[in-house]
């Protein structure tokens, strides 16, 4: 599937965040070409991006010049990279924009709390390397199953690159976390204790999420939408729970309901 690029200027870089543990939100493009299934950040995106979500990502094309400006006149917080967009997705190992924020950043001593489905992270290992106590990183898995995952995440790395990167990030010294979410109602569970394993052999700590249903869902993942409804998510939510008590993993609900 042909990727639409488009390009555009913006007035502002940073976003204000609601999200819990960030104060900012820090999106190099509109549109994600990981094009996930399930993927909420098409309802926070621009409709003609929202509704061909996967199909067209923008480009913003003076974003590092925007932040250098507007680093300077912000109090220090942690900048979520990204919330809805993926800032690793395959065009940014073109256009290296995300490593660029990624350095002034640093350079500025903000913290930089970074989450992806893609190994193209490992590119700026050296970056990461070199503020250890500014960074953290963490992946997506919502499946470890690469077939089923090349369904429901069509474009982004596989879960088993994932693993991989995750490792060599953590084996660096490098803060790392696991986010279990949307757990997919019946295909998550299958692997629940091998990412509670992964987590407890990188030292990540574990965020889950539940299958959160929105209308969207009826049209390009029924299946799971109404599986998810009929779904007991505390009995869920005990399963992971007891599975990282088991290990000793850290463990934290990304969100207060599950
Ligand atoms: S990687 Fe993230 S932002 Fe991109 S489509 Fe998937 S869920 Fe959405």
């Amino acid at each position: 599937m042909d990727i639409l690029v488009e390009r555009r200027k913006v007035s502002n870089a940073l976003g204000k965040s609601n999200l819990p543990g960030l104060d900012y939100t820090l999106n190099p493009y509109i549109g994600c070409s990981h094009g996930c299934i399930y993927c909420y950040a098409r309802l926070y995106s621009e409709p003609r991006v929202g509704n061909n979500w996967g199909k067209i990502v923008i480009v913003k094309d003076n974003i590092v010049e925007i932040l250098a400006k507007e680093i300077r006149r912000k109090k220090k917080g942690v900048v979520g990279l990204s919330t809805i967009t993926d800032a690793y997705q395959s065009i940014e190992a073109e256009k290296g924009i995300t490593r660029e924020l990624l350095r002034i950043l640093l350079e500025n001593n903000f913290k930089v709390s970074i989450q992806t489905k893609s190994s193209l992270v490992l590119r700026d290992l050296d970056l990461l390397c070199s503020r250890l106590e500014l960074v953290d990183v963490g992946f997506t898995i919502t499946t470890l199953k690469d077939e089923f995952a090349r369904i429901i995440e069509p474009k982004a790395s596989p879960p088993s690159e994932r693993v991989k990167a995750l490792e060599k990030i953590s084996a660096e010294g490098i803060k790392t976390w696991i986010f279990l979410g949307p757990i997919i109602p019946e295909i998550s569970e299958n692997s629940f204790s091998e990412i509670v394993e992964i987590a407890e052999s990188t030292n990540s700590v574990l965020y889950y999420d539940k299958y959160r249903v929105k209308p969207f869902m009826y049209g390009l993942a029924k299946e799971f939408a109404e599986k998810a409804k009929k779904i007991d998510w505390n009995a869920i939510s005990e399963k992971i729970r007891e599975l990282c008590r088991s290990r000793g993993v850290e463990f934290i609900p990304a969100f207060d309901d599950i």
